[in-house]
């Protein structure tokens, strides 16, 4: 990924954490780095791994708190994928996810099509609907398609 968009990205992390007033330590902006660094929706164990390299103590917990309390806060958004952990996401922009059944893959999906639902502002029994997210599945290029 171009290192540009990872510092805006890491900037506007920064800002955003001032705004809220948690701390910013290097070590909560490694960790938010790491996610940013990627489109691949990485889990807390993959980036515990990258993470480790650079701050040989750092702790499983902690990097799963931390992502934790990002997501809380707004910072991250979290994509559910179905029979694994949870995936991570630094990009914030409205999208939808593919997941590979077979190799646990989470892919983005940018289509129109699927933004002109006619879902949002709808109101489905006790909920008014404000926005949604899709989750895809299938079998991904590499993975076959049988
Ligand atoms: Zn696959
Ligand atoms: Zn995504």
């Amino acid at each position: 990924m171009n290192k540009a968009i990872i510092q805006e990205r890491v900037n506007e992390f920064i800002d955003r954490s001032k705004d809220l007033g948690i701390k910013v330590t290097p070590q909560r902006i490694a960790i938010y780095r790491e996610l940013a660094s990627t489109d691949q929706h990485p889990s807390t164990e993959i980036i515990y791994k990258k993470i480790k390299d650079y701050y040989p103590n750092i702790s499983l917990t902690t990097v799963y708190r931390t992502l934790e309390t990002f997501e809380k806060l707004g910072l991250i958004s979290v994509v559910n994928v179905l029979y694994n952990a949870a995936r991570y996401d630094a990009n914030l922009s409205p999208h939808h996810h593919i997941v590979c059944t077979e190799c646990k893959k989470v892919e983005d999906v940018y289509d129109d099509s699927l933004n002109n639902l006619d879902i949002s502002n709808k109101t489905l029994g006790d909920y008014k609907v404000e926005g949604y997210s899709l989750l895809l599945s299938g079998v991904c290029k590499s993975c076959g398609s049988n």
